[in-house]
């Protein structure tokens, strides 16, 4: 009996120590305090990816990582901050799909997500979390054929790229792109950011289409230009909702 207590009084110390290097990462690093309620440090919490805290004031444990494929690129620059909650990326990963088979070829550009452990990323106010991502949009050429960005590139209302290339947003593209987020009920969308100049061309283009004009409430509603950010006219930066099983611990909107 002793040495079976024993055995578990082992093991209990095991745990903790397991749970202090899980926690690990985040000690030395600047940002929020990386701390959870006890019972998320046993199962099935300890088994699964967390989002914790806010957007802009977060962090997050067993992140997925977004991972390359035919469909799907990771922008240069991005790689170690392809992180996210599996929500986040699985969502990501059935656009692309979704794109690429009602356009044969077409690659998603996807940038930054969050790193790994999560926490304040240079460049972004929010991508703390793992709920945060950055889209490059999908573009045709002068002729009208579709081309794949290897960076994102700033469109105007008029659709043309201000870099002087050429390139034109493809709004047939970027509007399934925008309506298969919204339609995605297992990631739980947010939002999507993008520049006024856009929204508004990407609603004009799906009230004028009758196949798409059904989900233009929903996209209207989703659709926005951040008022404290910047316009995001060269990508999306869509957003997952805090998943049902862990509000507890994560923030809805930025603090
Ligand atoms: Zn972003």
């Amino acid at each position: 009996m002793r040495r079976k207590s024993s055995l578990a009084f082992c093991s209990l110390i095991a745990a903790s120590l397991a749970a202090l290097l899980l926690l690990s990462p985040a000690l030395g690093t600047a940002g929020p305090e990386r701390v959870l309620p006890k019972k998320f440090g046993l199962p099935p919490w300890s088994l699964m990816s967390l989002t914790v805290g806010h957007p802009n004031h977060g962090w997050q444990v067993r992140a997925k990582r977004i991972k390359k494929n035919k469909i799907l690129s990771i922008k240069a620059g991005s790689e170690d901050r392809s992180y996210g909650h599996p929500a986040l990326v699985l969502m990501l990963g059935r656009s692309a799909k979704e794109i690429s088979k009602a356009a044969s070829g077409s690659v998603m550009l996807v940038g930054d997500l969050s790193t790994k452990n999560g926490g304040p990323l240079s460049g972004h106010r929010s991508h703390q979390s793992g709920r945060d991502a950055d889209v490059g949009f999908y573009v045709v050429d002068e002729a009208g054929k579709p081309a794949h960005l290897e960076k994102f590139v700033a469109f105007g209302r008029d659709g043309k790229a201000s870099d002087g290339s050429g390139l034109r947003f493809d709004d047939w593209r970027n509007w399934l792109l925008v309506q298969s987020w919204v339609r995605d009920r297992r990631a739980g969308l947010s939002h999507i950011f993008v520049s006024r100049a856009l929204r508004t061309r990407l609603l004009t283009y799906g009230q004028s289409q009758a196949a798409f004009k059904k989900y233009v409430p929903e996209v209207t509603a989703l659709l926005k230009q951040p008022e404290d950010a910047e316009p995001h006219d060269d990508h999306f930066h869509v957003r997952v909702s805090c998943p049902g099983d862990q509000t507890e611990i994560c923030r809805e909107e930025s603090k």
